[in-house]
């Protein structure tokens, strides 16, 4: 069912793994040996598709996986194998229940609620699906981790140093229960316990320096290397269990959901306030400028001067412009100036017309029209012309 052909793996210059060779039984209790460094959990995490081989070949089933890709690599994770660590791996904020349950996200067609009452009841936690596993002892976590390892029925079982963080008595409950499954799965158990491999174990592989010294009980596969790769299907995770996860996070740490709620909120009326006080005080200023403007009349005379040629005669002139340094010379004197003011003409008996006919202009409070006519004005005795400046004033 499992082998590895010549394995090597390198880290940078550091050969961790040198052509390991093992053919493993579909039914048996391995335990993996050897001191801190010598490449074991490099080795487990090989046969688990969580790292990847330099050269050799990993057959699963008869099929060489030199040719996997990831989606190949999801598939055999996710279908064959379980994973048992030494630091057990649970989700903290969710129950006993809803840690098992969650290895069956991927699976659509069984009854998950039978499987986990099953798989928990084997493991003697029946008592405990609606504990939190943060209230779990050791040994209770790593019978939770092992019973979510099962509930979707690998056919291998993989766990690096699973009783490292136990006690002897806590190490043999998990090891009889390891010992259990071998039965019918193959289970490979990373170990540094001589004592524990040689009391359970059915064969016993020792590592060093990332050579196998040793294999107790050896086995040579007569399984053909030739078949093909099947078609795997992708799975995904349904919106409705996502969705159910989601919430069941944010409901488990109420705490933390609340601040992000109240900050986010606090965030958001902020933006909202500062968004609606800066257009207030921009229409406040924009009326004053109004009223403060409307102050000023507008006055339009018969006759007024053009500044435009003084202004901009300077600038217009070929000798002064961007880059080139300018003499007194070039600039234009005061009397250039005068010259430049070009009187003109406004036509405003155009003008009125327009405005009589636009009675209703908008924002004109009122119009005063003066008109330049000099009244004369006569007296009774000798008719005599009397000139006067008197003007004709009309207001509308
Ligand atoms: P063991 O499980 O036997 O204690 P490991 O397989 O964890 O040993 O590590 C074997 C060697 O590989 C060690 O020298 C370690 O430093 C190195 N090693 C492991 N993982 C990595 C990695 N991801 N990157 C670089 N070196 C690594
Ligand atoms: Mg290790």
């Amino acid at each position: 069912m499992l082998s590895l052909k010549h394995i090597c793996k390198n880290y940078g210059s550091n050969k961790v793994l040198k052509d390991i060779n093992i053919d493993f039984r579909n039914q048996e209790l391995v335990a993996i040996l050897g001191e801190s460094g010598s490449g074991k959990s490099t080795l487990l995490n090989i046969i688990g598709g969580l790292d990847k081989y330099d050269s050799g070949d990993l057959i699963i089933d008869g099929i060489s996986t030199k040719k996997y890709k990831s989606n190949d690599w999801d598939y055999y994770r996710e279908q064959k194998l379980g994973f048992v660590f030494q630091s057990y791996n649970l989700i903290e904020h969710l129950n006993v229940y809803d840690n098992v349950n969650i290895a069956l996200m991927y699976r659509k067609r069984i009854n998950k609620k039978e499987e986990c009452s099953k798989i928990l009841n084997n493991f003697g936690l029946k008592n405990f699906k609606k504990r939190n596993v943060k209230s779990l002892s050791g040994g209770e976590k790593q019978r939770v981790a092992i019973a979510r390892s099962l509930v979707k029925n690998p056919s291998i079982l993989l766990c690096d140093e699973p009783t490292g963080a136990l006690d002897s008595n806590n190490s043999l409950e998990v090891m009889k229960i390891l010992k259990e499954i071998s039965k019918k799965k193959l289970v490979i158990v990373v170990t540094h316990s001589e004592e524990l491999a040689s009391k359970f174990a059915d064969r016993i592989i020792k590592i060093k320096d990332g050579k196998l010294i040793h294999d107790s009980n050896k086995y040579i596969s007569n399984e053909k290397n030739n078949k093909k790769s099947k078609n795997k299907k992708k799975r995904a995770v349904s919106i409705f269990e996502a969705l159910k996860l989601s919430f069941n996070n944010l409901c488990l740490r109420k705490g933390r959901t609340f601040l992000i709620s109240m900050a986010g909120s606090i965030g958001i009326v902020g933006i909202s306030l500062i968004i609606s006080l800066s257009s207030g005080v921009e229409k406040y200023m924009q009326n004053e400028e109004e009223k403060a403007i409307s102050n000023y009349p507008i006055k339009i005379e018969k006759n007024s001067y053009d500044y435009n040629d003084v202004l901009f005669k300077d600038i217009n002139n070929e000798k002064c412009h961007d880059g080139v340094i300018c003499s007194n010379d070039d600039i234009s004197n005061s009397d250039e100036i005068v010259d430049a003011l070009a009187l003109k003409e406004n036509n405003l008996q155009d003008f009125k017309k327009y405005l009589d006919a636009n009675k209703k202009l908008n924002n004109i409070s009122y119009i005063n029209y003066l008109y330049d006519v000099n009244l004369n004005i006569y007296s009774d005795k000798n008719n005599i012309v009397y000139p006067s400046n008197i003007s004709i004033n009309n207001t509308t």
